[in-house]
């Protein structure tokens, strides 16, 4: 499961000579350790117009004891944020380029840089409509342009949320989101528009009772760890068959283990009765999956159905009973687990690409469904790219290292970015961040 290649590169020797034979130059990922500073050097801060948000995010940093510059200086910067909420028509995009141009050639090994605008709306205002969306194509292209571990992503703020922003700006300029590039995050997006601040932002889910499925191995015996570390309390649930491990993972991160099938027809309920010494739920991550490879040609209605139904119909059922009495709090969280093959499909994959796109249209749905937001209920989906798991660990060598490679990071994400993603969607502060669908795919090339 490991990438020697990534640590050769990362020696003097191995940078060298893999440089001289033009190979791919990934870069050890910086990832968070409790403790971290917000930002580790200066962040340039820029925009167009009067940039609201950039005096907001200028205030946070400086709260949180990190130096802002408004111009490049001496120091390598940490970050380039540029407030683009007020661009109105493409010309004013220069003042994307002119903060960008001499930020970028000032930014450090693993720079952040972020984009922040508008979403589009229904105004038949086409000049706005096209300057807002070439942000996108802006931070995808500097996410293909960075080296050294940097990320570029685009925040979306929604009217009226821009009080809602610090856990998304937090999450970009941190280690959390060393596997995440090429995103647009939308805040707001429900019409949602507020969010609390946590007491602590070291631990985030203090206090919370967190539902993780398939939490034995993998991604997510991560998640539950990530969780755990950020202050929750897990549950840990997997099949009976992995139940020495499930009991390992719940011991190591003082949660409880719960040995279930999800496809059980009272599996929700079974869940609720569980937590019911917990007093409830506040977050659940639908994590458990399957895949069952074949060719469209050759896939029998098992294959078929076996997948469909641990990934996507269970979730469905599932869902029924936890959002019920004692079940998922008011103001709680749903994280469901999308896959890249779900957006860009794959050969040999269609049941798994069905019920991975399907979660995508699950989350579109539920989180635009008047009742839970009315509850407060926050529903949001990751979508990893080739992250090193025992399952990635089994595809032949060859096939391997092409999928590790083929993204802007020239590297496999660990599970524990994924599991970095899903924490930030799970804390109350990012209750505005709701109906977003967050690859963590090193910006993969695939479905790009
Ligand atoms: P994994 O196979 O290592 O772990 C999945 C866990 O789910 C296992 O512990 C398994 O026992 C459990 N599980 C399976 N069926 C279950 C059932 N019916 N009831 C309860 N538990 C069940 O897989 P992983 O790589 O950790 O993947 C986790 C999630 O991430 C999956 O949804 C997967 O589709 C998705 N994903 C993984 C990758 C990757 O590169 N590894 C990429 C994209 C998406």
């Amino acid at each position: 499961m490991s990438d020697s290649y990534t640590s050769f590169v990362s020696s003097q020797v191995g940078g060298r000579l893999t440089g001289a034979l033009g190979l791919p130059q990934p870069t050890e990922l910086r990832r968070f350790t409790p403790g971290d500073l917000l930002a580790a050097g200066p962040v340039l801060l820029g925009g167009h117009g009067s940039a609201p948000l950039a005096a907001q995010i200028g205030a946070m940093l400086q709260a949180g004891d990190v130096p802002v510059v408004s111009e490049v200086g001496e120091d390598r910067l940490s970050a380039v944020v540029v407030d683009l909420s007020q661009v109105r028509t493409p010309g004013d995009l220069e003042s994307a380029r002119a903060v960008l141009a001499p930020g970028l050639k000032a930014l450090g090994r693993q720079g952040r840089v972020i984009l922040v605008g508008r979403p589009l709306t229904d105004e038949p205002d086409y000049a706005l409509g096209a300057a807002r969306r070439a942000l996108e194509g802006i931070v995808r292209s500097i996410g293909k342009e960075l080296r050294s571990g940097g990320t570029a992503n685009l925040v979306l703020v929604a009217d009226g949320a821009d009080g809602a922003i610090e856990s998304t700006i937090r999450f970009l300029l941190s280690g959390r989101s060393a596997y995440v590039s090429g995103q647009v995050i939308t805040v707001g997006a429900t019409d949602v528009t507020g969010a609390p601040s946590p007491p602590s932002w070291e631990r985030p889910l203090d206090g919370k009772v967190a539902v993780v499925t398939g939490a034995a191995r993998g991604i997510g015996a991560a998640i539950a760890k990530v969780m755990a570390r950020d202050g929750a309390k897990v549950v840990c649930i997997d099949v009976p068959a992995a139940g020495d491990a499930l009991v390992k993972v719940a011991n190591s991160v003082g949660g409880t283990a719960l040995q279930l099938d999800i496809t059980a027809a009272d599996a929700g309920s079974r869940i609720v009765e569980h937590c019911a010494r917990f007093g409830g739920i506040d977050v659940v991550v639908h994590n458990a999956g399957i895949t069952r490879d074949k060719l469209l040609a050759n896939t029998d209605a098992d294959r078929w159905a076996s997948v469909l139904d641990v990934n996507l119909m269970s979730i469905i059922r599932m869902n029924e009973a936890l959002l019920g009495a004692g079940g998922l709090r008011d103001g709680g969280h749903i994280v469901l687990v999308s896959s890249i093959a779900g957006i860009a499909g794959n050969r040999g994959q269609s049941n798994y690409a069905a019920s991975k796109a399907g979660v995508i249209g699950l989350v579109r749905t539920m989180a635009h469904d008047e009742a839970l937001i009315t509850r407060g209920i926050t529903v949001n989906a990751v979508a990893p790219g080739f992250i090193e798991t025992e399952m990635t660990a089994r595809i032949p060598f060859a096939t391997r290292e092409l999928g590790r490679r083929l993204n802007s990071l020239s590297q496999g994400g660990l599970p524990v970015d994924v599991a970095e993603t899903i924490a930030y969607f799970s804390a109350d502060a990012s209750a505005a961040v709701s109906g977003n669908v967050v690859r963590v795919c090193g910006q993969s090339l695939l479905g790009a």
